[in-house]
């Protein structure tokens, strides 16, 4: 359920002025006079971070349901497909974003190549803003037969998802996934020279045992291979005694790092730090310490969700609705203002320790991950 920062108490009714409406529909308050798209301030906040990178969902669906991430079935709570954002909206919501400094978009979800013709909204938002580098984050059960299609459209990155490369185990954390596909996608995104890092989800008790041989694996093809603190959002929040921190990651790597890995390469792309091989320093692998190291200092990431609400923080609701201000028909100046508002007053960081369990509702395919 979206739940939007209600300044105007939601839509106007009918005679509202069209850019009243449109406003309201966001969530934000009027645009201020001296607000100037063509010399806009930087998109940041109080606290001093500036955003520069979007996390684009383009469905709240998929065809896997990992433990961590989706019950089994699905989420009770899937978007219909007009209340979703056309390839349309996402395309102009990114060329405003740009307009903002924003030079990053990863596509995420739910499962993105669920969505028909993704390509053609690559090729769309490509077209929109050539200058914004365009990344996926997908678990590439699909991803063979268009990865050279979608390199073609302007995508330069995959992050695929991949916590086993035991055939059984994989299924069972995925609930039926077949690893067979996701290997092929790997390969035809290397071969169509999209630059691939695979994202593994650490769980003591149930992949700890395979690092060393996901980290073996990937960098015999090229590929970084990155860790993730298990989240407890939706349904990961089930699961806390799988539970390990970054020392325990780290640890698990033996000697593949070296023994300065606790001086990491930052790259200031994001909240990965990554450490290098001891046998070969131009090989990396990237940890992310999701709960036990807050990166919140560091954030430099805004999500819109399929539905096009704009949130501020992975762990929190509150939101605005770049969708519904589109549709009442909100100027570009108008949705880059609600943007710049939302984010201005963005908290410190998450608070998974001290919400009280709020942000537990907030499923990962629901917000984009
Ligand atoms: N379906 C795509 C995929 O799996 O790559 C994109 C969406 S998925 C929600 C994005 C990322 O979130 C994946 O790397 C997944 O492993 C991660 N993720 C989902 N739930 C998580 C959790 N509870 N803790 C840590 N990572 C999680
Ligand atoms: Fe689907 Fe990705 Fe969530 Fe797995 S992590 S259920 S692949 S959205």
């Amino acid at each position: 359920m979206s739940s939007l920062l209600p300044v105007f108490g939601g839509k106007q009714g009918r005679g509202a002025g069209r850019e009243l409406e449109a406003r309201a529909a966001s969530g934000a308050p009027q645009t201020p006079v001296w607000f100037d798209l063509d010399a806009p301030p930087p998109l940041a906040d109080v606290q001093g971070r500036r955003y520069e990178y979007l996390r684009l969902s383009v469905t709240d669906r998929c065809d896997l349901a990992c433990r961590y991430c989706m019950p089994p079935g699905g989420e009770g709570d899937h978007a219909l497909r007009p209340e979703l954002m056309s390839f349309e909206e996402n395309a102009r919501l990114v060329a405003i974003f740009a307009r903002l400094g924003v030079r990053r978009v990863r596509f995420t979800g739910g499962e993105p190549l669920i969505r028909k013709h993704f390509t053609s909204l690559v090729q769309a938002i490509h077209d929109a803003s050539e200058a914004t580098e365009l990344v996926l984050t997908s678990n590439a059960t699909r991803l063979a037969p268009v990865a050279r299609e979608l390199r073609a459209a302007g995508l330069s990155g995959v992050n695929v998802s991949l916590d086993s490369l035991d055939p059984q185990r994989f299924r069972e954390i995925t609930r039926g996934g077949d690893l067979g596909a996701v290997l092929a996608g790997i390969e035809a995104s290397l071969d169509a020279g999209l630059e691939v890092k695979i994202n593994t989800v650490a769980m003591g008790g149930i992949n700890d045992d395979e690092f060393g041989a996901i980290v073996d694996w990937a960098w015999a093809r090229g590929i970084t291979p990155r860790f993730i603190e298990l989240m407890p959002l939706g349904e990961g929040a089930k699961m806390t005694e799988a539970f390990m921190g970054v020392p325990d990651i780290v640890h698990r790597l033996g000697e593949r790092v070296a023994d300065d890995a606790m001086g990491p390469v930052v790259t200031g792309r994001g909240p990965a730090r990554y450490f290098a091989s001891a046998a070969d320093s131009s090989r990396r692998v990237g940890v992310i310490a999701a709960v036990s190291a807050n990166f919140c200092d560091t954030c430099n990431r805004v999500r819109v969700t399929g539905r096009g609400d704009l949130r501020v923080c992975l762990a929190s609701q509150r939101a605005i609705s770049v969708r519904d201000a589109f549709r009442a028909g909100a100027s570009d100046r108008d949705v880059a203002w609600a943007t710049c508002w939302a984010l201005g007053g963005k908290a410190q960081g998450h608070q998974f320790a001290t919400d009280g369990g709020a942000h537990e509702g907030v499923g990962m395919s629901l917000v984009g991950g």
